[in-house]
């Protein structure tokens, strides 16, 4: 499934995470930041400032607006500056990315144009958030060069940045596109130079290792790095099974962190409730909710692509502000997209699990689960392993799902649809109240918005 296949100039790379059933079919179709920012907020007494990063760098993150590290910061931020390997199990949405981003470039050495740092990770959209969260920082770093690297970009324009003396010094990309640049690409020589490579991210590293065709392309790129790197890894979730594949990475020693207790995952801002309805009932029931709630915006969560289509013809039929996305959309419509919803130009985003993890987008308050998270798909795509430690992967999506409301300490609302008699949607609610430790109750007739609006 990694392969990718050239449609004339424009190479066509499936998304790892997404089955047959999600191909597009073969015709073309179609400030508030730090006011918002919740009680993790404060935590800590430390400043960023007692991290001794660049004056440019601190600047750039008092622009950001951010005040003082959240826990993982706090915890991961010295030692990854010093260079050492990290293995981090972070909490959805408490801000992993800036422990990498200013760790790297406060370590980067751009007195040649030479590729530097590598971040990988397993969709195109979270590629272009971590590349953007680069440029924030790098706002008085001016010396340092970005590229970003995924697939249905032809590759041709990917290479023309390669070469040169504005060759990144940090590439954030895709493993398909970026094995196609680093290893060669159908008997093409590499056009991506990893020699000089210092630092090695993997975000959502467990999702990038457990699936074997993704971690292929992953191994082969890592080989093409130098042995003496910085080796850097981020998750929400970390089962037991995958900790030795992420160690096999890393130099003897790395510093690892992992929230062992279960509980302690959950989003504390976040309020979680289930209906239990009959299948047909679901859209009668979502247009009820969307007219009923409050929402500032919505990610609508679905099991297959098709699913993700007809639901946002009929609730765009129905005049809801809706969009959608999912893998196999052309590259251009799919930022497209992502970024008409980023900038508040719709309010409703349905999306497949492409959309379960990492994407980080402030103003979404409500998750809903449309479609419970498929415990058998999720298992097909580690290549029928289920997890070794007995917690299924449908929990884990579930809890990166719902992650992407009440980010950063933020309040959300979270509404999962269980099918009456279907036991895996029963199986997988049961399972996240046992191993995360919440209640989470049937949706009652009237919600309080002060428990789901900031
Ligand atoms: P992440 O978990 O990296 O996707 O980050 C989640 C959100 O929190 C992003 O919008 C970040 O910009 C924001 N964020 C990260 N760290 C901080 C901080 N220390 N203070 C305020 N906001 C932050």
């Amino acid at each position: 499934m990694a392969d990718a296949s050239v449609e004339g100039d424009e190479e066509v790379l499936l998304d790892y995470d997404e089955n047959e059933d999600n191909q597009e079919p073969t015709k073309t179709e179609d400030k508030k930041a730090t006011e918002s920012k919740g009680h993790y907020v404060g935590i800590h007494a430390s400043g960023f400032k007692d991290f001794c990063l660049k004056p440019e760098l601190l600047k750039a993150v008092t622009d950001c607006g951010f005040e003082h590290p959240s826990e993982v910061q706090h915890e991961c931020i010295p030692n990854a500056l010093l260079g050492m390997d990290v293995i981090c199990q972070a909490k959805s949405g408490m801000g992993k990315t800036a422990v990498f981003v200013l760790a790297t470039l406060q370590q980067v050495d751009t007195s040649e144009a030479k590729i530097r740092v590598v971040v990988m990770c397993h969709t195109r959209e979270l590629a272009f958030q971590i590349a953007h969260e680069y440029t924030r920082f790098c706002k008085y770093l001016e010396s340092v060069n970005i590229g970003v690297f995924y697939g249905g970009v032809p590759i041709r324009e990917h290479k023309a940045l390669l070469s040169g003396d504005k060759c990144p010094h940090v590439v954030v990309g895709t493993p398909g596109r970026m094995k196609a640049l680093a290893v060669g690409f159908r008997g093409d020589s590499p056009a991506m130079d990893l020699s000089g490579v210092k630092h090695f991210v993997l975000d959502e590293c467990d999702k990038m290792l457990e699936q074997l065709d993704m971690r292929r392309d992953v191994q082969q790129i890592f080989m093409k790095t130098p042995h003496d790197k910085q080796v850097m890894m981020f998750s929400a979730t970390l089962s037991t099974s995958i900790r030795p594949v992420l160690r096999k990475f890393m130099q003897d020693d790395p510093m690892e962190i992992y929230v062992d207790d279960d509980s302690k995952l959950t989003l504390h801002g976040l309020q979680q409730y289930f209906v239990k309805l009959k299948e047909n009932e679901k859209n009668r029931k979502l247009n009820d909710l969307l007219d009923a709630l409050e929402f500032n915006q919505v990610v609508i969560f679905v099991s297959k692509v098709a699913r993700a289509r007809e639901l946002n013809k009929l609730l765009e039929e129905c005049n809801f502000p809706s969009l959608c996305i999912y893998g196999g959309m052309k590259q251009k419509d799919r930022i497209e997209k992502f970024q008409e919803f980023k900038d508040f130009k719709k309010r409703i985003l349905i999306s497949t699990d492409l959309f379960g993890r990492g994407i980080d987008i402030e103003r979404v308050n409500i998750v809903i689960n449309y479609d419970m998270p498929d415990e058998n798909k999720n298992i097909k795509q580690q290549g029928g392993e289920e997890s070794k430690d007995g917690r299924s992967s449908a929990s884990n999506q579930y809890l990166h799902r719902v992650g992407r409301a009440g980010r950063f300490g933020t309040k959300g609302l979270a509404i999962s649809f269980v099918v009456e008699g279907n036991a895996m949607d029963e199986k997988c609610l049961s399972e996240v109240q046992e191993r995360f430790n919440v209640e989470i109750p049937a949706l009652p007739d009237s919600i309080d918005i002060s428990s789901y609006m900031s």
